[in-house]
């Protein structure tokens, strides 16, 4: 493990408060495609006895183009609740990692920690399912980015899950990897939106497959022949997470060793 500095290469909006973060370290480094690195800030609070909060962030860029790497972060927002009536109080915030990232700009030097984490792809020469909500594509892009160097030598699919379209990251990114790669197979999933909002995404003709619903419908919709030595990657909220692994592996037969999980 290592403690490294990197310095802001770009820093851009890619979605609905969602940025896509370019960074150049300053440090022999090596990572596995889907590990995160620990950002460590001084805690804002300096009342408290903490000096450093650590917050997690998963690498959205393949090993191959180290120093840079780059990051998929979603700035967080809310407002502090009265204890009593459960109502907001004052200005909207954002996160401390979060928000400190977003306001990142070219040349700014951030200290990280890592590589962490063992969510990534063990066996190269099975097929794998990955399966993504939000900003849980992060990991994907990376590993997605690795098999691409390597010509996708198995069959992978890729089903990504948002709220709203708005939300989408990389939307061009997979399908430029889908029209190049018979063996990559992309869908995005969009749970919120009318038919009539579906329609609109699609005439933009950026996404070929888009499925109206919760990408839990994508999972029931594979047959138990298509599980078969077949790696699941998962990536997201723990309801989607836990959701997801139970009908993999009470429906599907899916053994617990080919599922590999990582939730935000
Ligand atoms: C392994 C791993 C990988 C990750 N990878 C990514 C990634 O690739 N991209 C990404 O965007 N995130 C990722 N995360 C999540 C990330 O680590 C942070 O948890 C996230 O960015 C929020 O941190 P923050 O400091 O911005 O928000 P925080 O300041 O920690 O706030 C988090 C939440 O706490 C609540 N909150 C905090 N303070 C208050 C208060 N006073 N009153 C009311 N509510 C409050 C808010 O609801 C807020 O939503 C990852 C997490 C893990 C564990």
């Amino acid at each position: 493990m290592n403690t490294f500095f990197a310095d802001v290469v770009r820093n851009e909006i890619i979605a609905y408060d969602t940025n896509h973060i370019t960074f150049s370290a300053n440090l022999d480094l090596q990572f596995s495609a889907g590990q995160f690195f620990n950002l460590k800030l001084q805690n804002p609070d300096k009342t408290s006895k903490i000096q450093f909060i650590l917050r997690g962030y998963s690498v959205a860029s393949s090993p191959q183009k180290l120093p840079i790497f780059e990051l998929c972060v979603k700035i967080v927002k809310y407002f502090e609740k009265n204890e009593h009536t459960g109502e907001n109080i004052g200005e909207e915030k954002k996160g401390i990692g979060s928000g400190f990232l977003e306001k990142l700009k070219k040349g700014d030097r951030v200290e990280f920690l890592g590589p962490f984490g063992h969510f990534t792809k063990k066996n190269k020469a099975k097929k794998t399912v990955m399966l993504a909500t939000g900003t849980g594509i992060a990991p994907m892009r990376a590993i997605c980015e690795e098999l691409s160097e390597e010509g996708f030598v198995t069959k992978t699919v890729l089903l990504y899950g948002v709220s709203n379209a708005k939300f989408a990251c990389y939307s061009s990114f997979f399908q430029n990897l889908a029209n190049l790669h018979k063996n990559f197979e992309y869908v995005l999933f969009i749970s919120r939106e009318t038919d009539e909002e579906i329609r609109k995404v699609e005439e933009l003709k950026i996404v070929e497959n888009i499925v109206s619903g919760r990408i839990t419908k994508g999972v029931e919709d594979l047959s138990v022949e298509e599980c078969v030595n077949t790696d699941f990657l998962i990536c997201g909220n723990p309801a989607m997470v836990k959701q997801v692994r139970g009908i993999l592996r009470q429906e599907k037969n899916v053994e617990k060793s080919d599922i590999v999980t990582e939730q935000y």
